[in-house]
């Protein structure tokens, strides 16, 4: 095994191999390499029985490495913002289920856009019937959420931007108290810039996660110190002005964390400033103040990226291009600032990109581990393992930035699941559908209700625009 070149281990891709450094990376290359005759029954059973697949980039590695191996045109690995409009493309495409690996507010997202895009008869399955939370979701449920949104309901024109890690039950709860649209890491920004610019003295509450509301307020304080064309050039609406007036209305709710972002803090943000100069940092915008800080001063000098999962890939991706098309060999070196999952997805671009460029790249991911993520055992010759002591952040899948709720999810898991619809009798699989919310609020079922800050997004996605149902609800609850 290779010794990492720093404290972290990394995973150092190319053309067609794969070199580990650190046994953290050693795990996650090994799942990469896949058993042909594996992927084939996998194919066969999706095939036979019309299931497409949708899941998120933050799955267990083992169960994306056969995923992204599989041929089947029905399976798609994604961030959350694509996850729904990939189901509904497979509805139309036949699928008679979705199966869905992510965490239950995404199967519960793809359920409720099938529903509302006319698609009630695509059967919706998690795998397995243990309710999968996720730390952010649980926020939202907190007393002290509803106290931030009794706040904002007080308040004229106040919109909520809920962030889709959230349940729907939550969005319909909260919708029913202030007019919500939902939003992604990938949009939320523009999301909040638009609406400031539809509605004249707006007030803007977003929640759940605090350190996403503390980023976005950062990034809106540091438009104001661009020029206003640097300003126009991110929202055409906006100037400097405008921003900083934006500013005095803009809240965030203050108790809401991912339990992997946390992981990002300051001690991380040292190790990374000390030994690894020159790489290019990225980070999702859920990450802790310092690492943002790091991720944005990179990103301003073209060394860097903040934003979704998604930005993330295709920031690694343009880099690894055109270091491809340049002559001569070339090594660059990422550093991963997000949940260690999106390591299959990044794998197979580069390779991808490598094998059409024919370029002589070697772009090496470094992982990040918090000392939280650290325990230490009894173990006389193993005192210090990889893992935190609960469990939490770490799983023997991987460890350090690893989402424990995502890993639920499980190769083995959706084996079972496919078996058991081979052989379903009536109602023998509720258990692995999606909650369905058919308690009333304000006389509609929570499910429709929740839905409907979702089917704000995704016309704010397709028209550039807030709907005007949303702000004719915003200007009339008043
Ligand atoms: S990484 Fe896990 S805990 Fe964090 S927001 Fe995603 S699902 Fe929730």
């Amino acid at each position: 095994m290779y010794q990492p070149a720093g404290p972290f281990p990394s995973l150092v891709i190319r053309a067609e191999t794969l070199v580990p450094r650190g046994s953290f990376a050693e795990a996650q290359a090994q799942f990469l390499d896949v058993d042909p005759q594996l992927t084939a029954a996998l194919d066969a059973k999706l095939e036979k029985q019309a299931v497409g697949v949708v899941a998120h980039f933050y799955m267990d590695v083992e169960l994306q490495g056969v995923l992204s191996a599989c041929h089947w045109p029905h399976v798609r690995i994604s961030d959350s913002l694509k996850m729904a409009d990939e189901a509904i493309e497979m509805a139309e495409a036949g699928m008679r289920s979705i199966v869905v690996l992510g965490v239950d507010f995404m199967s519960e997202n793809v359920r409720a856009m099938l529903d509302a895009s006319g698609h009630k008869d695509v059967a919706v399955y998690r795998v397995t019937t243990d309710p999968i939370g996720c730390s952010l979701a649980e926020s939202a449920k907190k007393l002290e959420y509803g106290a931030f949104l009794t706040q904002a309901a007080q308040v004229p024109r106040s919109l909520h931007v809920i962030y889709i890690n959230t349940s729907l039950d939550v969005k319909a709860q909260a919708h029913n108290l202030v007019p919500t649209i939902t939003c992604t890491s990938s949009n939320v920004v523009q999301t909040v810039l638009q609406a400031a610019a539809q509605v004249p003295d707006i007030s803007v509450w977003f929640g759940p996660d605090t350190y996403m509301g503390e980023n976005i307020r950062e990034l809106f304080e540091g438009l104001c110190e661009l020029d206003d064309d640097a300003v126009r050039a991110l929202h055409p609406a906006h100037d400097r002005n405008s921003v900083r007036d934006l500013l005095t209305r803009f809240h965030h709710f203050k108790q809401g964390s991912c339990v992997v972002h946390h992981m990002f803090g300051q001690q991380v943000v040292e190790t990374v400033r000390d030994k690894y100069r020159g790489a290019f940092i990225t980070a999702h915008l859920e990450v802790p103040g310092e690492m943002f800080r790091l991720a944005l001063d990179a990103q301003h000098s073209g060394r860097g990226v903040v934003g979704s999962t998604a930005n993330i890939l295709a920031f690694v991706a343009e880099r690894v291009e055109s270091a491809a098309r340049e002559a001569g060999s070339h090594r660059l070196r990422f550093v991963l600032g997000t949940e260690a999952g999106m390591i299959t997805a990044i794998v197979r671009k580069v390779q991808n990109i490598l094998s059409e460029t024919g370029g002589d790249v070697e772009a090496e991911i470094i992982f990040p581990v918090a000392s939280e993520a650290i325990a230490q055992s009894d173990d006389e010759q193993l005192p210090i393992v990889p893992g935190v002591a609960a469990g939490e952040g770490c799983s023997t899948a991987g460890g350090c930035a690893s989402c424990p709720y995502m890993k639920m999810n499980s190769l083995d898991a959706l084996s079972d699941l496919l078996a058991r619809l081979e052989t379903k009798t009536n109602g023998q699989l509720d258990g692995y559908h999606p909650q369905k919310y058919t308690e009333l609020i304000s006389g509609r079922s929570a499910a429709d209700l929740g839905g409907e800050p979702i089917l704000h997004m995704r016309a704010l996605q397709r028209t550039g625009e807030l709907p005007a149902a949303l702000i004719d609800d915003l200007l009339s609850r008043h």
